[in-house]
């Protein structure tokens, strides 16, 4: 996968060499290529904001630097068809980043991310990509950055780790949070190493049991413990066909039931401890 990241501080990208991406570029799984917006302006202070038209505080980003950049980046590949990119521009006011947007990013040769500064770009840039490119508006979370920078680190590994070979097992991905099929797009519960006894807190004695019919059981009511707690939004999101009679019982003991479209809500009465 080609991954091109434009931006004033591309020394923020720094950490895409170490680690789990690193490894993934110095492999060739992965061709990261960092670009300084700055190299796109013509004036003696290399100037890329301005002030916002209608007023207000802040800055915003010049059009001029975004599409030169853009243009001299799209130029080195195709755009149109299989091998056209993937337009990313991080902002607040995108669509939530998901697990399944990463897989779907995951899928594509070739990913172009804008992470801007100040109050964002002017949206013009979108518009005019968006006429030819796949452009994707992302947002990381409900709170404002004050670059674009760390949300694509945070991107750039959630799809890196997601391409074949990256990581070691391939299988770490079919028990993660929020993975379709089996685990219906629950999380994960919690997970246990040697010894098995530290600071006085035993592991639970199912896991040392050797059982794997018990293990599998006791981390899906784990997982859907940790799910009704921690998000109970996503249980009522989760696909009920993806869900054993056991499940049920354990959602039924939650205070959850099916309504008639099948979807879990929280039971009417309060459930009696
Ligand atoms: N005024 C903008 C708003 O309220 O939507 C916030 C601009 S923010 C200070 C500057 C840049 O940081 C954004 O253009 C975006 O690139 C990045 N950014 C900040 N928070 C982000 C988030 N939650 N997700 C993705 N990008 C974010």
């Amino acid at each position: 996968m080609r991954i091109d990241v434009v931006t004033i501080f591309p020394e923020y990208l720094e950490p895409l060499n170490v680690s789990l991406v690193g490894k993934a570029r110095a492999r060739g799984q992965l061709d990261v290529r960092l670009h300084d917006l700055r190299d796109w302006t013509h004036d003696r202070h290399r100037t890329v904001d301005d002030t916002p038209y209608g007023g207000g505080p802040g800055m915003v980003m010049k059009p001029e630097p975004w599409g030169e950049a853009l243009d001299a980046v799209l130029a080195a590949g195709p755009s149109a068809g299989d091998g056209a990119p993937v337009l990313v521009v991080p902002t607040p006011s995108g669509r939530p980043f998901t697990q399944e947007l990463a897989v779907e990013l995951a899928a594509r040769p070739w990913l172009i991310f804008t992470p801007a500064r100040y109050e964002g770009i002017d949206r013009r840039v979108i518009d005019d990509y968006a006429e030819r490119l796949d452009v994707r508006e992302v947002s990381i979370g409900d709170y404002v950055l004050a670059g674009g920078e760390a949300p694509v680190l945070v991107m750039v590994e959630a799809v890196a780790r997601l391409l074949p070979g990256v990581l070691g097992n391939a299988e770490s991905h079919r028990d993660d949070s929020f993975a379709p099929g089996a685990m219906a797009g629950l999380l994960e519960g919690p997970v246990y190493t040697k010894p098995p006894e530290w600071r006085g807190r035993a592991v639970p004695e199912v896991l040392i049991s050797g059982h794997h019919g018990r293990i599998g059981r006791w981390r899906r009511d784990e997982a859907l413990r940790r799910t009704s707690t921690h998000r109970p939004d996503l249980v009522e999101r989760c696909d009920p066909a993806a869900l054993d009679k056991r499940d049920l019982a354990t959602l039924a003991e939650l205070g959850w039931e099916p309504g008639p479209d099948g979807r879990f809500g929280r039971a009417s009465r309060p459930v009696e401890e």
